[in-house]
């Protein structure tokens, strides 16, 4: 890509959607850095289920799901849990919630989503094979299985959802399930596979190797939580630290679930809150699918990775500073033996690895990607929620887009701030 104008754009936090911003913004010609006060790649983007799902256009709050709510919260080894002392903190993210999801609604997101995701692939692949790393990324496609025809009923509003915005589906029934994924427990009796579907079997090792090249290519990466914006008449001048200030003309807000302060800085109020989810992974496990599989009753994903086998998922609300609660990465495990048993019934705590990660959540399930109310200057890309994997690279493209001045390479629209 031909150089732009070549300006100093500093990208806030080193998770997937930071880093591919900055790589897309380097390869316009600019001089970038990135400033995380942590290792980068250690947040969301670590321990996630690395699915690049273009048929991910599913958000998370759908018509009725008042209804089943409570059923989730009773079940232990149900998909939600609510820590009740963080209750009335969430409770006007959760009438939000609520209002997003009606059938009206929904489309609309779904719509809005999928040239976002759908770009998911051919997005990353330049990236990838600038950094080497084509090694961790597959196209195997994701299968999505069911115990029941009753339980994939259940999610048909969702494959609608896919369908209708041109996602191709194969449908497997129970012995062709079985000769498609063996490892799987003869309890499945439907699978679905969407075929344009990827994975990384290494997410961090794949943000290490985008930061990696992103530095070979001249980029800085500084160490220092943002604080806040120097603005004067309207432009960008730096971004404040607890490092002391750093000159940009332009900054980029990819600071997933911790992003809520630095956009209110600028006042732009996001519902931004934390979907925690949990991950639980064996080394060396007695089998492994080939494919990333969803079971669809669980709602959580198995997926083969270079260093075991991960089970992740669940979403937990209880805000960003609550301790880990490891029973819920328990439950994936528990849950991960009834889909695939051939894996022991036991094993032993030093192959067992568990963590538990913030996903950026909004009402809406759309991400916040557009300018800030206070300049231009400042683009937001945050608040990718589950799909934070699949959406970095099409997001950190429109990015380099609003920072050159060009007209973003997708509809951006929905996903201003200025929405809430
Ligand atoms: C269990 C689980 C499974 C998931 N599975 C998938 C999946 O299969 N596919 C998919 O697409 N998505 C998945 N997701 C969602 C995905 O992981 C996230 O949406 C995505 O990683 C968010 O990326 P991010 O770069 O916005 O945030 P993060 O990766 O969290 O990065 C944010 C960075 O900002 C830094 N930061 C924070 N505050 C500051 C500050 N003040 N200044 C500077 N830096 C700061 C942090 O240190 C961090 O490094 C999953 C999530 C979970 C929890």
């Amino acid at each position: 890509m031909a150089a732009a104008s070549g300006k100093r754009v500093g990208v806030i936090g080193a998770g997937i959607v930071g880093v591919c911003a900055a790589a897309y913004l380097q390869r316009d010609g600019h001089s970038v850095f990135v400033v995380d006060p942590n290792t980068p790649g250690e947040g969301a983007s670590f321990g996630n289920a690395g699915a690049f799902n273009a048929s991910s256009v599913t958000p998370v709050s759908a018509p009725g799901i008042i209804r089943k709510v409570p059923g989730w919260l009773r079940d232990p080894l149900g998909p939600l849990s609510l820590r009740w002392r963080y209750l009335p903190s969430i409770l006007p993210y959760l009438w939000r919630f609520v209002r997003a999801g009606s059938e009206e609604k929904v489309h609309a997101q779904a719509r809005a989503l999928r040239p976002l995701v759908g770009a998911t692939l051919s997005a990353l692949q330049p990236l990838v094979k600038d950094a080497g790393a084509e090694h961790l990324v597959h196209q195997r496609g994701h299968l999505y299985v069911y115990r029941s025809a009753e339980s994939l009923a259940k999610d048909g509003l969702a494959w609608a959802l896919r369908r209708e915005n041109g996602v191709a589906v194969d449908e497997f029934d129970a012995d062709e399930l079985r000769q498609l994924e063996p490892t799987l427990s003869r309890e499945y009796v439907r699978g679905l596979l969407v075929g344009e579907n990827g994975h990384t079997s290494n997410p961090f090792g794949l943000v290490s190797a985008l930061v990696e090249q992103f530095v070979r290519n001249g980029g800085v990466v500084i160490r220092a939580a943002a604080l806040g914006f120097r603005i004067d008449g309207g432009r960008l001048t730096a971004i404040r630290t607890d490092a002391g200030e750093l000159g940009a003309d332009a900054a980029v807000v990819a600071a997933g679930a911790w992003s809520k302060p630095l956009a209110a800085t600028l006042g732009d109020r996001v519902p931004l809150e934390t979907e925690r989810g949990y991950h639980l992974m064996i080394r060396d496990p007695e089998v492994m699918p080939n494919i990333p599989t969803a079971d669809g009753d669980g709602k959580f994903v198995a997926t083969p990775m270079d260093t075991g086998l991960r089970f992740a998922g669940t979403v937990e609300l209880a805000g960003l500073e609550a301790p880990p609660d490891w029973r819920r990465a328990r439950i994936l495990l528990e849950q991960g033996r009834r889909m695939l048993p051939g894996l022991a019934r036991e094993h032993a705590e030093e192959r067992l690895s568990l963590w538990m990660g913030h996903r950026p959540a909004t009402p809406d399930s759309l991400p916040v990607i557009g300018p800030s109310r206070a300049t231009r200057d400042v683009v937001y890309a945050f608040g990718h929620g589950h799909v934070g994997m699949t959406s970095a690279p099409m997001s950190g493209r429109v990015v380099a887009d609003l920072v050159a001045g060009r007209p973003p390479a997708i509809d951006i629209s929905p996903f201003a701030a200025s929405r809430f």
